[in-house]
């Protein structure tokens, strides 16, 4: 492993995760954010995670503390990134704040440097010049709650070199990620692009009132053997992004069944407090 030094960039949700979990796998990790209440955000939930370590990894309070031991916080980028093999980039999800992120790394950080953004929805290609070295660029996008749903889609844009690549693929591996490679841009990567289409569709047989929630679910689960059907699945994502990716696709496309199923997710369940599992009741009660 050419990697040795990781800085995180972002220290929020996702950006604590990585940084606890790169650091957990024993690599010197450094945390960015931009002022100190982010950073002591970022500690509590590092404090948070270090517990669910102990609990879902049955991780040792000296293995957990060594981890912390591992880690800096910093709140100035050239600090931050003057020793760094990789940059891991968790920053909000928003054009303008990536954009002139990019453009201040690639001046500051030094030649060898790796960036690789966690972006969810953006893609690299977008930032690849903004970076100044669009051959060491890539994406490598984490799930939430990363010690366990411990998925890395590692995705080129076109310009990224074959060699960062495959580093980088080694480099999930060794933070105990399964590493998952994307040769082409792709929206939504693997997962999305799954999934997106297959919850659009069971919404539809909804809201066309062609069947219920429990027979769509249930012919899902039979005839293919998966443990949740798609209803199910919707109350682990949360019914908000459900009805927020719903609401976008009906003013995108003025169809008529998209803005349906947005009034359906907003009255009958947003409304009334049933945001899925979190709230302990959606699609189902739990
Ligand atoms: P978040 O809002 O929890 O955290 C963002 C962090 O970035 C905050 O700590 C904020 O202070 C910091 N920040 C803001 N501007 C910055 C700047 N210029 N430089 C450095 N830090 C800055 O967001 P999140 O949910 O962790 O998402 C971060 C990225 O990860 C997004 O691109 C998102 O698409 C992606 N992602 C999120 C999830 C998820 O489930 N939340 C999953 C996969 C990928």
């Amino acid at each position: 492993m050419n990697y040795k030094n990781i800085t995180i960039a972002g220290s929020g949700v996702l950006g604590s995760q990585i940084a606890y979990q790169t650091a957990f796998k024993g690599f010197d990790v450094t945390v960015y954010d931009i002022n100190e209440e982010a950073i002591a955000r970022s500690q509590q939930r590092i404090a948070k995670l270090k517990e669910n370590y102990k609990r879902d990894l049955k991780a040792s309070q000296e293995e957990v503390d060594a981890a912390y031991n591992r880690m800096l916080f910093k709140m100035n980028l050239t600090e931050a990134v003057t020793d760094a093999d990789l940059v891991i980039e968790a920053i909000p999800e928003v054009v303008d704040i990536k954009m002139s992120f990019y453009k201040e790394l690639g001046a500051l950080a030094p030649e060898h440097t790796i960036f690789a953004t966690n972006s969810s929805t953006l893609l690299p290609s977008q930032f690849a010049e903004a970076t100044g070295r669009p051959e060491k660029f890539l994406a490598l996008h984490f799930a939430n709650t990363i010690w366990i749903n411990n998925t890395a889609e590692i995705m080129m844009h076109p310009e990224t070199d074959l060699n960062v690549f495959n580093e980088v693929m080694a480099f999930a591996k060794a933070i105990g990620m399964v590493a998952l490679p994307l040769y082409k841009e792709q929206p939504g990567y693997i997962l999305n692009s799954l999934l997106v289409p297959f919850l659009e569709a069971a919404e539809l047989l909804l809201v066309k009132e062609v069947a219920d929630v429990h027979t769509i679910d249930k012919t899902w689960k039979i005839a293919t053997g998966a443990p949740l059907g798609p209803f199910a699945i919707l109350d682990v994502i949360g019914i908000n992004t459900a009805y927020n990716i719903v609401k976008a696709k009906a003013e995108a496309t003025g169809k008529e069944e998209y803005r349906k199923l947005a009034n359906l997710l907003k009255t009958e369940y947003i409304d009334k407090g049933k945001l899925g599992r979190a709230t302990g009741e959606g699609f189902y009660s739990y």
